[in-house]
């Protein structure tokens, strides 16, 4: 199987630009951090914060997370409900980033991802793909842009979504991520040392692809 591997911090684009490179070299893609925001959405349900003082793991025993793909469409669910648009709130986000940084909840996923990679040609994003998930992935992928360009990315984002948030907001919550995201012990977001840095900060979106799709090429 071929598995193009994409990491990179909040807001770098890795979601569309991953999307997009499926569909040109006809892979599925999987979006990792659904999966996280996923087991987030429960523990914010169950009325959690970001401090997570509960057993994690008699939670999860509980807890089931699905993928599913419909139209070729990665959907997420959790205890068989689908909560693929209630994961995309910035709430969600931090508490992706929290239960992220628990082993349980890594152990808790990573051999679904591990099994979706084995059966099927894939494009996979998240933080630890090349790292941890798919260290043998063909191709790997680090996407980065400035920390400027990635919060005008999503504030757009989520204007256009209609959510109520401003710049300064969007950029706190994304360097905050980030800082989580790097400085966790388990797992923590890097460069894997074969991986290609591609960095958009100045291409927009047709010349990214653009950039990806040739370093797939190269590399596969
Ligand atoms: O990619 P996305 O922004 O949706 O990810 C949400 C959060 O999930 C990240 O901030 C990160 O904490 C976590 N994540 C992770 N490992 C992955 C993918 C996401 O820890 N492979």
């Amino acid at each position: 199987m071929i598995t193009i591997a994409i990491d990179g911090p909040a807001g770098a684009g890795k979601s569309t630009l991953s999307r997009k490179l499926a569909e040109n070299f006809g892979y599925i893609y999987v979006d990792t951090g659904a999966l996280y925001r996923t087991v987030g959405l429960k523990f914010l349900n169950l009325g959690f914060d970001t401090d997570l003082s509960c057993n994690i793991s008699e939670i999860l025993e509980k807890t089931t997370v699905d993928i599913r793909f419909v139209d070729g469409q990665q959907r997420v669910f959790l205890d068989d409900k689908d909560v693929s648009d209630d994961i995309r709130t910035p709430k969600a986000s931090m508490m992706a980033s929290a239960v992220s940084a628990k082993p349980e909840v890594r152990a808790f996923l990573i051999d679904m991802q591990r099994k979706l990679a084995k059966e099927n040609n894939i494009v996979m994003d998240g933080r630890d793909i090349g790292t941890v998930v798919l260290p043998d992935a063909t191709v790997k992928i680090y996407l980065t842009a400035s920390a400027d360009a990635r919060a005008k990315r999503r504030f757009d984002e989520l204007v256009l979504k209609g959510e109520k948030v401003t710049y300064k907001e969007v950029y706190d919550d994304m360097v905050q991520r980030d800082y989580n995201d790097m400085s966790r012990k388990i797992a923590p977001l890097k460069k894997a040392d074969d991986a290609i840095l591609a960095d958009t900060s100045d291409l927009d979106l047709a010349e990214s692809l653009e950039l990806l799709i040739k370093i797939v090429n190269e590399g596969k």
